[in-house]
C-alpha cells in the first residue's frame, strides 16, 4: 500500500494550467462576485463543476495518468493549491475535498477500485467528499463511532450496513461520491458511498466564519447498504493506516493554501502601501510600517515555502510518507498565512476592516488552515513526538548533526543565514537535552512548545538550503519562489537570526519554567550559546531594509 510516485507535468504544462486557472478566475470570480457569494454564503456549485469539467479539469492534476488524469507530482499539486488559494480558499477547498476523498482509493484501493472510481473523477469531473470527522471524533479519529456491520450470506461478506454521523464535511451537501470512515469488525475502514444511496442524507450548509464559498455539511448514515466491493482495499482495518499514509501529501496541500492565502493578502497590501500617503510620504517608505506589517510576513511565508518545496521534492523522489515534514510545512505555512492576512488588515487601516477590500475575507478564510487536516496543536504534538524520539535515539545528536551540516553550508556560502540556522539547531539540541534530564516532556505544554521550536528550526534550515540552491541556479525548475536569489538569501538571513533567538529564549523559558528551583539557568544559557545568538543579530535592520527595497522594486538607499 503506497502512493505511486507520478512523473509530474512539464514546467510549461504546469504554467499553462496555472494561467488557465487565472484566466478562468478573472472571468468568473472577480472581487465583486467573491464578495457577493461570501455575503450570501453561497457555494458556487456550477462554477466549481466547470472547474472540474472539460473547461479546466483541475482535478485531473491529482489523478494518475493510468486512470485518465494528468499525474501531477507533489510539486505540481502544491503549486496548483497555492494558486487556487490565491483565487479563493473556499473554492480551493471544494477541489481539495475531491482530492482528499479520492486519496484512500489512490493509496489503498484495489486495481479494480482505482479504475472504477478514479477514472470517473478524471473523466466525469465527479465531486468527492472525505468523511472522517465525527461529532465526537475530531482530532482523535480513533474515537469514531460510525459502524460498518457486515452482511454475511453463506459465510461470505457480501456488503456492509453503515450507521452513524459525520461532521464538518467539505462538499458534504454537494458531492457525487463520498469516502466514509467507519468501524468494521476488523477496525476502521474506508467505504465509498454514492450520493442518493438509501439512508444516506446530509445536514444544512454550515454558516461559517470563513471559506463561505465552500459547502460544509454533516452526513447522516442510517443503515446505508453498500456492496462489499465498496470497502477500500477489500480488507477491513486499514483505514487509519491509509489516512496516515497520505498525510505528508495532503498536509502539503493545506500548507500551500496557507501560503497562497497569505500571499494574496500581501499582494493587496503592498500596492496599497505605495499609494497611501501619510505624514508626507507613502507608507511603503516607512520602516515602522514595512518592517512590521510586510517584510517579516514575506520572510515567514517564504520560509514555509522552503519546507513545502523540500518536502514535495522528497515525496516525488519516493522517500515515503514524510508525515512529520508535511506537518512542519502545514504548521509553518498555515500559521504564517494567518499572521500575514492579519497584518494585511492592519496595513490597510480602516479600509482593511471593510468587506470591500477583500483582505478581511482572506483573513476569515485562511483561519481554517490551522484547523482542518489536523489542527496546529495536533501538528505541534506530531512534530514534537517524532523529533523527540530522534533526539533520544541519537543520544542527543539529531540537531547537532543538522547544525554541523549547516555550518558546512555556511563555510561555503556565508550569505544564506546558515550560520544562524546552525546556532538554532545546536540550541534546540541543548533545549531537548535539558528537557530530557529534567524530564520536562511530561508537561504537555512543554512538549507542544518543542513542536513549535522544531518547526521553526527546520524551517530555517530548509530556507538556508533553498537560498543556496537559488543563488547557484539550482532550485527546482517548478519552484514557486516569490523572491529572486539575492532576496531569498536576505530573507534566509533574517529568518535564521529570528529563529535562533526564538529557539534559545523560548527554550530557556520553558526549561526554566518547568524545572524546579534547584535548576541552574547559567549552564543552559551557555549550552544554547545565547551570547553567540545575540551577536549574530548584527545586520538585521540592514537586511530588513534590503528586503523591503527588493519587494518594492527600489534601489537601496
Ligand atoms: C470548514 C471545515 C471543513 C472541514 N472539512 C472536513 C472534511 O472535508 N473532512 C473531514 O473529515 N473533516 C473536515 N473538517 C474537520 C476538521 O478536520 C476538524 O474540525 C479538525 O480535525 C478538529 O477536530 P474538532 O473540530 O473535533 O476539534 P477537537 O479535536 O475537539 O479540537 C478542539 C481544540 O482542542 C485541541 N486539541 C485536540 N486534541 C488535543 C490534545 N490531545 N491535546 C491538546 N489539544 C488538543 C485542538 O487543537 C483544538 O484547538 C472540517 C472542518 C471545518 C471547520
Amino acid at each position: 500500500m503506497d502512493r505511486t510516485v507520478p512523473a509530474g507535468l512539464d514546467s510549461d504544462i504546469l504554467q499553462m494550467t496555472l494561467d488557465a486557472i487565472s484566466e478562468f478566475a478573472s472571468r468568473e470570480l472577480g472581487d465583486a462576485v467573491l464578495i457577493d457569494l461570501d455575503e450570501r454564503d453561497e457555494f458556487p456549485e456550477a462554477l466549481v463543476r466547470k472547474m472540474c469539467g472539460e473547461e479546466l479539469g483541475v482535478q485531473m492534476l491529482f489523478i494518475p495518468e493510468d486512470y485518465g488524469g494528468m499525474g501531477g507530482s507533489a510539486v505540481d499539486v502544491y503549486r496548483m493549491c497555492e494558486h487556487l488559494a490565491g483565487v479563493d480558499l473556499g473554492v480551493a477547498t471544494a477541489v481539495l475535498a475531491t482530492a482528499l476523498g479520492s486519496d484512500p482509493i489512490s493509496v489503498g484501493g484495489t486495481e479494480e477500485q482505482r479504475a472504477r472510481w478514479l477514472s470517473r473523477i478524471a473523466e466525469d469531473g465527479l465531486l468527492m467528499a472525505y468523511g472522517a470527522t465525527e461529532p465526537q471524533a475530531g482530532s482523535d479519529l480513533g474515537a469514531l463511532s460510525t459502524t460498518a456491520v457486515p452482511t454475511v450470506e453463506d459465510g461470505v461478506v457480501t456488503g456492509y450496513s453503515l450507521t452513524g454521523a459525520k461532521q464538518w464535511i467539505s462538499n458534504g451537501g454537494v458531492a457525487d461520491l463520498y469516502s466514509v470512515l467507519a468501524l468494521a469488525p476488523g477496525g476502521p475502514s474506508w467505504f465509498v458511498v454514492e450520493q442518493g444511496t438509501e439512508g444516506f442524507t446530509h445536514g444544512k450548509h454550515e454558516d461559517k466564519h470563513g471559506i463561505r464559498l465552500s459547502n460544509t455539511a454533516a452526513l447522516f448514515l442510517d443503515d446505508v447498504r453498500v456492496d462489499a466491493s465498496c470497502l477500500v482495499g477489500g480488507i477491513e482495518g486499514q483505514g487509519l493506516v491509509q489516512a496516515q499514509l497520505v498525510f505528508g501529501y495532503t498536509r502539503l496541500m493545506v500548507a500551500a493554501f496557507g501560503l497562497g492565502a497569505g500571499w494574496s493578502a500581501l499582494d493587496r497590501a503592498m500596492p496599497y502601501s505605495t499609494e497611501r500617503i501619510q505624514a508626507g510620504g507613502p507608507l511603503s517608505e516607512k520602516q515602522g510600517y514595512t518592517h512590521k506589517l510586510i517584510v517579516p510576513h514575506v520572510v515567514r511565508l517564504e520560509a514555509a515555502r522552503s519546507c513545502i518545496e523540500e518536502t514535495a521534492e522528497r515525496l516525488d523522489g519516493g522517500e515515503g510518507a514524510l508525515t512529520t515534514e508535511g506537518a512542519i510545512a502545514k504548521y509553518l505555512a498555515s500559521e504564517a498565512g494567518n499572521l500575514a492576512a492579519d497584518a494585511a488588515i492592519q496595513a490597510l487601516g480602516g479600509y482593511g476592516y471593510t468587506h470591500e477590500y477583500l483582505i478581511e475575507k482572506i483573513r476569515r478564510d485562511v483561519r481554517i488552515t490551522t484547523i482542518y487536516e489536523g489542527t496546529s496543536e495536533i501538528m505541534e504534538m506530531t512534530i514534537a513526538r517524532d523529533r523527540w524520539q530522534q533526539h533520544l535515539k541519537t543520544r542527543g545528536d539529531w540537531y547537532h548533526e543538522r547544525g554541523r551540516s549547516l555550518e558546512a553550508l555556511h563555510a561555503s556560502r556565508a550569505d544564506v543565514g546558515a550560520g544562524a540556522a546552525a546556532l538554532a539547531q545546536h540550541a534546540l539540541a541543548a533545549v531537548l537535552e535539558a528537557c530530557r534530564v529534567e524530564r520536562l516532556t511530561r508537561n504537555q505544554h512543554v512538549l507542544f512548545r518543542i513542536g513549535h521550536l522544531v518547526a521553526l528550526a527546520e524551517g530555517a534550515a530548509a530556507m538556508s538550503r533553498q537560498a543556496a540552491r537559488s543563488l547557484s541556479g539550482a532550485l527546482h525548475a517548478k519552484s514557486g519562489s516569490r523572491l529572486e536569489p539575492e532576496a531569498l538569501a536576505t530573507a534566509a538571513r533574517i529568518n535564521g537570526r529570528d529563529v535562533a533567538l526564538t529557539v534559545a529564549t523560548e527554550g530557556i523559558r520553558w526549561v526554566i519554567g518547568g524545572a524546579g528551583d534547584s535548576f541552574d539557568p547559567r549552564g543552559l544559557t551557555d549550552a544554547v550559546a545565547l551570547s553567540a545568538i545575540a551577536a549574530c543579530q548584527a545586520g538585521q535592520i540592514e537586511d530588513l531594509d534590503r528586503l523591503a527595497d527588493h519587494l518594492y522594486r527600489r534601489s537601496p538607499t
